[in-house]
């Protein structure tokens, strides 16, 4: 996750305050670091962040940090890095991306925000629901620094999310706690979490609220401009700012659906995206899909920053069903339709499917559901080949080729 680049997209006036955001997010742990006051923390981006907020750490996300890497197009510098030292090329690229980086002792961060580098943790906490990989990643860090890498292990390919799973989860995210009380120097305060779950529910509301103003037609942003507005939505959840800057940004998006503004001029088509950006092409996917009249009104990335379970009255138990209860962990059916209601909802014409090379987990083209999806829902489906940050993987040629055709396709239904 992170801000990616600019098209010739509609920008929003929101974006001024976005920036102001993100900037204030990296400010303020660089300052932490800096007076070793408060502690920072490490989390995985769908790992227990309200915890850790109300516990009085900062928290600060690699994967965001991976997502900065892909869209700066830096990752190609650093992968290569960390295949180096035995990090595989086919495993995150995020992950080889980001360790490259560090071993470099290199950031972009230091520039667009003006700090001293990636804050360094005092603890490091890891959610394995979206995959193995945050684990592997995480341990590194906890070598290098020589501070606690805690976690949770989470139940994965579940049609179902059960009580079962929900009590197994919350009780590992209860016995997180006397390790962090001991990094921290700080006793848990449950109305401190009561608030924080609170303000994570709340920019989790908003953040629905404004993806789902993409269903009217014309849609009023894409999912190019969702991936950079949903920057507070993962590095600030649980604060007072990102609720304040998605009613903001609400306000800017019903006032483009009011007045009938398209992101898109001449939208023919409406698509959803299947699986992970390609960090570094944001840009000229915009520019590809705004020349074809086709919006990509969905995904299931972006909507993964959605998490109504969250209960500030039962925080332990929502945050565990919350976190369980995402798209990564479930099996293909409870997939399908997923993605069934969202075309529904949102009136799109055809499905993209990014299979990213090194993310198994976030590539579901691989056991046919485009082919069951095409058939259940009567609508076409593509398979675009690529990866999120290890542009290797990516034949731009071959990938517009396919997507012309495809919108071809879509002219004629
Ligand atoms: S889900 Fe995929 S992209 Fe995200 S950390 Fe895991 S392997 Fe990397």
């Amino acid at each position: 996750m992170g801000l990616g680049q600019s098209s010739d997209r509609r920008e929003f006036s929101a974006t001024k305050k976005l920036k102001q955001v993100m900037a204030q997010h990296f400010q303020e742990l660089d300052q932490a670091v800096k007076r070793g006051s408060p502690k920072v923390a490490w989390c995985t981006s769908v790992g227990p962040a309200e915890l850790l907020r109300a516990m009085g750490f900062l928290v600060y996300f690699p994967e965001n940090h991976g997502a900065v890497l892909g869209a700066s197009r830096k990752a190609m510098d650093y992968i290569p890095v960390a295949n180096a030292l035995g990090y595989s090329p086919d495993i995150c690229s995020y992950l080889t991306s980001d360790v490259g980086a560090y071993l470099r002792r290199e950031t972009p961060l230091v520039q667009t925000y003006g700090i001293s580098g990636v804050p360094k943790p005092d603890v490091l906490v890891y959610n394995t629901n979206q995959c193995r990989d945050v684990q592997d990643w995480f341990h590194f860090y906890g070598r290098e620094f020589k501070v606690p890498v805690i976690g949770i292990t989470s139940p994965r390919g579940v049609e179902e999310v059960t009580e079962a799973h929900v009590k197994d989860v919350a009780r590992q995210m209860e016995g997180l706690v006397p390790t962090l009380e001991q990094v921290s120097g700080t006793k848990l305060d449950m109305d401190r979490l009561r608030h924080v779950v609170g303000l994570s529910r709340r920019c989790s509301d908003l953040w629905k609220e404004v993806l789902e103003t993409a269903s009217a037609v014309p849609s009023p942003w894409t999912f190019f401009d969702h991936t950079i507005h949903m920057g507070p939505a993962v590095v600030a959840r649980g604060t007072q700012e990102a609720v304040d800057y998605y009613e903001i940004l609400l306000k800017e998006l019903q006032e483009r659906v009011k007045n009938g503004v398209a992101a898109v001029e001449e939208e023919r088509h409406r698509l959803y995206w299947e699986g992970m950006p390609i960090w570094g092409k944001l840009r000229d996917l915009a520019n590809l899909f705004m020349r074809l009249h086709s919006c990509i009104v969905a995904s299931t990335y972006c909507n993964s920053w959605i998490f109504t379970d969250f209960d500030p009255d039962d925080p332990f138990h929502s945050m565990a069903k919350a976190y369980t209860n995402i798209f990564i962990c479930h099996a293909e059916g409870w997939k399908e339709d997923y993605i069934e209601r969202i075309v529904n909802q949102f009136q799109i014409d055809g499905i993209l499917f990014h299979d990213a090379k090194t993310c198994p987990n976030n590539s579901n083209s691989r056991y046919s559901m485009p082919q069951r999806l095409q058939k259940r829902l009567g609508i076409p489906c593509l398979v675009i080949h690529g990866d999120l940050n290890d542009l290797r993987c990516y034949s731009e040629e071959q990938a517009v080729t396919n997507i012309e055709a495809f919108v071809e396709q879509l002219e004629e239904n």
